[in-house]
This record gives structure tokens, sequence and C-alpha cells, in this order.
């Protein structure tokens, strides 16, 4: 169905694209940009006052309904789907951690960037690995076809780091509390790595004065008091204390530290100047850390995309310097959406906090009591994947997950409840994604051995974090389409673009991005499609 929409739209909208004669030659560097937590919503909002490296990557190729089309919107899914090509059922990455009671140790937890086998390990203190991502990345296939291509990530996290590089990066770099690491125990590292941490030691050692917002971020600066126990947000300018990490982190000031270090790297590497094409990845973690913090719509979020746009701008004019011949994918791992309190006072009038009572470590004990079950018994949070302790009897088991399934159907919050017999009887989705059902976005999260027993949606509006005091007010996570529509900018130079009313998804970037470096993709090997209307010429 897609398919013929795609071609449809391809004869109607670029008959102004050149003919396949007239092509450039590939580009000798990708660079592939993902910003954590930048929602469509935002991306639309604020696209008339970007005048920086996002109003540049906007006169290309801008997918209006782009989607992160699975039902878990969190951070490891989602990278995981924009260099593999494929949905989270195939890569393995059902989120950002899981619950495995087969595992060795003690910490059932599992997190989705961690081999949980290295002794002394917990899901909170792990060894970075890729071996959970279950496919290649385009990185990985460059390099399988062009031994010299390299494969360079850098990020504000770990699991973006490693989800947008895979299984054979020739650096990757994370951030990792005061500075940025690797997990690629025996990769040179760069000259530019140790002068990058330095200069974020110097700077972190001197506190940081206020930003001065535009005209614009002034008309957002209002104080708005939040439920469950944390501070009012609304008008943060992120001054910082010296020496202050956490603040840091949820800051532009993050971003600028990661352009910065890719820069370097591109510099120092001689990336887009080699016999064969080059991927870097960057993925930009402060939008993300200020959403949490401060919600989407007051001036702290404002000023991180301001910044955000000039510092993108910045990086490219970067390259541009260097004469490199590049090609930019910009896009997100997931949506977001703004504090309840907020939303309200706009008009939406079910924003609301969930109930304290959907946790599960609340109604796990609640129903074991009821049932005369030994518990806890269900784990897992107040949404997403739950599942049944399986040292119960199945006899038990099969009693606890009854009741639960019952229990959250019967919550005024929860949207619907499905069991893993239902998500894995269901058929992998074909259809648009701005049309799948809450049963098929669910069915793209669901990997057998990783996903839960039952899977809670909540109702639109509802956000799933009760208790605010421990400084995180907002979220994303959900199957709605505040966390699933996400920006998706394809960007050459010389070559112009529009605005495409197509439907795609994040799993679209990778065969369209093997199209342009001319890369072979197996049909029916990614769950993705090269699409029209990009710098990339599809095969036939
Ligand atoms: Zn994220």
């Amino acid at each position: 169905m897609r398919k013929s929409i795609l071609a449809a739209a391809a004869a109607a909208a670029f008959l102004s694209v050149p003919a396949a004669a007239q092509q450039p030659p590939p580009p000798k560097l990708l660079v592939v940009i993902s910003v954590d937590q930048f929602s469509a919503d935002l991306f639309d909002e604020y696209r008339p006052q970007f005048t920086g490296g996002l109003a540049r990557l906007a006169t290309g190729a801008v997918f209006d309904k782009a989607y992160q089309s699975h039902a878990n919107t969190e951070t490891c899914p989602g990278h995981s789907t924009i260099l593999t090509g494929d949905h989270p059922a195939r890569t393995g990455i059902i989120g950002n951690t899981w619950f495995d009671q087969s595992v060795a140790r003690q910490d059932k937890w599992v997190y989705c960037a961690e081999d949980e086998k290295a002794p002394g390990t917990s899901s909170s203190n792990y060894k970075v690995s890729p071996d959970h991502l279950m496919v290649p990345t385009l990185g990985d296939l460059m390099k399988a076809r062009w031994p010299q291509s390299r494969n360079v990530a850098v990020s504000g996290k770990d699991r973006a780091a490693v989800m947008m590089s895979g299984h054979k990066a020739d650096q990757r770099w994370y951030w990792s509390g005061k500075g940025f690491t690797t997990d690629l125990a025996s990769a040179p590292v760069p000259r530019v790595v140790p002068k990058v941490n330095a200069a974020i030691a110097a700077a972190l050692a001197r506190p940081r004065p206020p930003l001065q917002p535009t005209p614009f971020c002034q008309t957002k600066a209002r104080a708005i008091p939040v439920e469950g126990g944390g501070k009012p947000v609304g008008t943060g300018q992120f001054a910082r204390a010296a020496g202050d990490a956490n603040a840091l982190r949820a800051s532009p000031e993050i971003d600028g530290d990661t352009l910065a270090l890719a820069a370097g790297l591109a510099d120092e590497m001689q990336l887009g100047r080699g016999a064969a094409p080059d991927v870097l990845s960057v993925s930009l973690s402060a939008t993300d850390y200020v959403g949490h913090t401060y919600g989407t719509e007051g001036e702290e979020m404002c000023l991180q995309l301001t910044e955000l746009d000039r510092e993108i701008g910045d990086f490219l004019a970067l390259l541009d310097s260097r004469g490199i011949d590049y090609a930019v994918v910009l896009t997100a791992d997931h949506g977001g959406k703004d504090i309840p309190e907020r939303e309200r006072l706009a008009g939406v009038a079910d924003a609301a906090r969930a109930d304290a009572g959907l946790s599960a470590d609340v109604m796990g004990p609640k129903l074991s009591t009821q049932l005369g079950i030994r518990g806890p018994g269900l784990r897992g949070g107040n949404s997403g994947d739950l599942y049944i302790d399986d040292s119960l009897s199945p006899a038990d088991q099969k009693r606890l997950l009854d009741a639960a399934v019952a229990a959250y159907r019967a919550h005024p919050q929860v949207a619907a409840v499905f069991t893993a017999a239902e998500i894995a009887a269901s058929p992998m989705p074909s259809g648009r994604p701005d049309q799948l059902s809450l049963l098929e976005r669910v069915r793209e999260s669901y990997y057998p051995g990783r996903s839960g027993d039952l899977y809670v949606v909540l109702k639109k509006d509802i956000t799933p974090i009760p208790d605010t005091s421990r400084g995180f007010v907002a979220t994303h996570g959900s199957p709605w389409d505040y966390d699933r529509r996400v920006p998706m900018l394809f960007w050459r130079p010389g070559f112009r673009g529009a605005t495409v009313q197509v439907p795609a998804e994040t799993v679209d970037i990778m065969p369209t991005l093997a199209a342009l470096i001319e890369l072979p993709i197996a049909a029916g090997s990614v769950d993705g499609q090269c699409l029209d209307g990009t710098p990339a010429f599809c095969p036939r």
C-alpha cells in the first residue's frame, strides 16, 4: 500500500528532480543527526524561528508525516530504528531496559546497551555493549562492503551512540558524567578527545551566567507550578554553578560539546576524504534532558532550541569550510510532550499525571494479596511492558496475568491492555504509520524473550510521572503521536527539497541513505524503504 502511495507522490511532486543521468556522485560523508526528544510538534512550532543549521536543513526534503512508528517511544528503541532500517520487533531493542528473569546475576533488569554477562555488573552499573542489537547498522554494512569506510558516533548518551553505530564502530564516544568516554577498548584514542574533555573540565569549573532570551523566548517565560512535589518551571535560563555537571547535561552546553567532538573527529580522521564513504552519527541529548526537566513549552526549551539551531549551523559551516562532500539527515529518537499543568492552561482539558496506583510496584502486591499469591508478582512501571514473576507456578502466573489485565483495563486512565499472546498473534503491520492501530504500534515494539507479559497503554495526555520531586516533570514513551511523530529532514548541498506530505518512518532513513551511497540492500531485508523526494535515487 505504501509503495503505491510513494510512487504516485513521486510522480506528482518530484518532476523537477534531475534525470538519473545527471545524478551527482554519491557524497563522501553521511552525517546523521538525532535530536533526542525533538518532536515534530516542536519542529513545526519553531520552524519559523530557525535561522541557523535547522533553517538550512529545512531547505532540503522535510517529511511532515514522519514517525517512529512503534509504541514504546523511548531513546534506545528509537535510536535502534534510525540506521538499521528496522522496527524494534527486528532490532530487539524494545525499550531502554527490560526484565529478563533468565539472566544469571541478581539484577534481572537488563539495560539495552549493556553486556549483562560481564562479571560484577548491574543494569545501572553496566558494561556498554552493542550485543543486544540484533541487526547490522548502515555503518556495519558500509564497512562490510568497503573496508575503508569509517563508522563514527558521538552522543550525550551511550545507548544512542551504540544503537546508531552498531557492531563495527571505528570510534564511539559518549558522555559519562564529566567527559566523553568510549567502550571501544582497542580503538586508538584520537588527540581531539582529551582536548575536548579538558575544555569541558575548564568550562565546568567556572559558573555559567544565564542565557539572554530572544524576544520570542521572552514570550514563553511564565512560571508554572508543578504537581507531585517538583519545583515550578518555565522561566529557567540555564545559569549554572561551578562544577554542576548535571546542570551542564540538561542545557545547550552538552550539545555544543558533542558537536565540537564530532567536528574534531571529522577533522582528525579526515572523514569524507577517504577512498570510501564514511558515516558520522551524532545524537544530541540536551533537548531530551531539557524536556524532562522543564517540559517543552517554557523559556527553557525555547533557549535550548535557539542554541541547537545555532550550534548545528556552526557545525555544518565547519564541514563546508573543509570542502567535504556530505549529506545530512536530521531526525529524532522520539517526540515528547509538555507538562500537564501547562497543557491544561493551554486548553488540553484532559492532561493529567498518572495515578500512582498504576505502578506495578503498587498493583503487584495488591493483586498478589487478593489472590493469595506470594508477592510482588508484577514488575515494571505504570505502563508499557509489565512482567509476571516466572518463579510462580504456571497456574498462579495465569491467575495474576488475568487479574492484572482486568485491573488495568478497569482503570479510568488506561486506554488499552494487550497480552503477549495477543501481540504475538498480530501480524507485523504493513499500512501507513499514521494509521496504525494501537495493537499494531505495540506489535512493532514486540520481541519475544524481552517483551513483557502484558503491555499497558495509558490514555492520551496522561503523563506517566506522578512524582516530580526527583526532578523529571515531563516525558515520552507513549504510542500517541506527540511521542511518535518526529522531524525527518534530508539535505545535501545543491539539493532543493520541499515539504513532503507522504507518510514516512525513521526505518526509511537507512535504505534511503544506502541508495544515496549506492550500497545495495537486499529486497525485503529491512522494514523501511527508500524514499523518493530526497537526494537519493531509489532503485526500481
Ligand atoms: Zn530519547
